[in-house]
């Protein structure tokens, strides 16, 4: 499938927020961000544009699509999911993403970011209750339990990962059993315990024209 495959820090700096794409890197003194945090391109440091309602929304929608690492059309399919969920549009759509299968194996902390996390999930490093998937939009559940695979338990990445987490709850609705190499989901979570700082409903808005 397609995937965006140019420099992952300008879209950073084009949404003028630290999007943590590119793993340990985001968290170091080496983050572009911090030294460049203006828009790129030629005019980005003097661009003083008032954005439109429109834009401002656009925007929202951009952060999050690119966070999560989606492909316009999967994130609207995404959203149509979140719309026909009962409850709070917004709430389900981050809901949604947020209980992927890549971006679960990113928040427990077995791969560095999103996009490497999709990477382990295609190539079968993951077994979720015992069975292989290789599915990165999958759903995770309640009480299901994600395991790093036997034969992918010396891999470099991993270790590596592993290195920078601790056992315990990454977010409140994950547990980490570093030893076992296996995070279990303890429930859907709320949006406050999604550490996502977007304005959801900005995008239910744009979707709503
Ligand atoms: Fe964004 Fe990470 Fe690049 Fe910093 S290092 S600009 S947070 S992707």
């Amino acid at each position: 499938m397609a995937r965006y495959s140019g420099p992952v820090c300008k879209l950073c700096r084009r949404e003028g927020m630290k999007l943590f794409l590119k793993g340990a890197k985001c968290t170091s003194n080496k983050c572009p961000f911090e030294k460049k945090g203006y828009a790129p391109g030629q005019h980005g440091r003097s661009r003083r544009i008032k954005m439109s309602e429109y834009s401002i929304q656009l925007r929202e929608k951009q952060k999050v699509k690119r966070m999560y690492g989606l492909l316009e059309n999967q994130f609207r399919l995404t959203f149509e999911r979140a719309e026909r969920s009962k409850g709070i549009t917004g709430e389900n759509l981050l809901k949604i993403l947020e209980m992927r299968l890549d971006n679960t194996v990113y928040r427990l902390g077995l791969a560095p970011s999103r996009d490497a996390a999709r990477q382990m999930v295609c190539h079968r490093h993951f077994v979720v209750n015992g069975r292989p998937v290789d599915i990165p939009s999958f759903q995770v559940k309640s009480n299901d339990v994600i395991r790093v695979r036997d034969k992918s338990r010396q891999m470099v990445m991993i270790h590596n990962a592993m290195k920078r987490v601790r056992d315990g709850k990454m977010v409140p609705w994950l547990e980490l059993d570093k030893a076992q190499m296996q995070g279990t989901v303890l429930s859907v979570p709320n949006r406050q315990d999604i550490p996502v700082n977007v304005n959801e409903n900005l995008i239910v808005e744009l979707y709503s024209k």
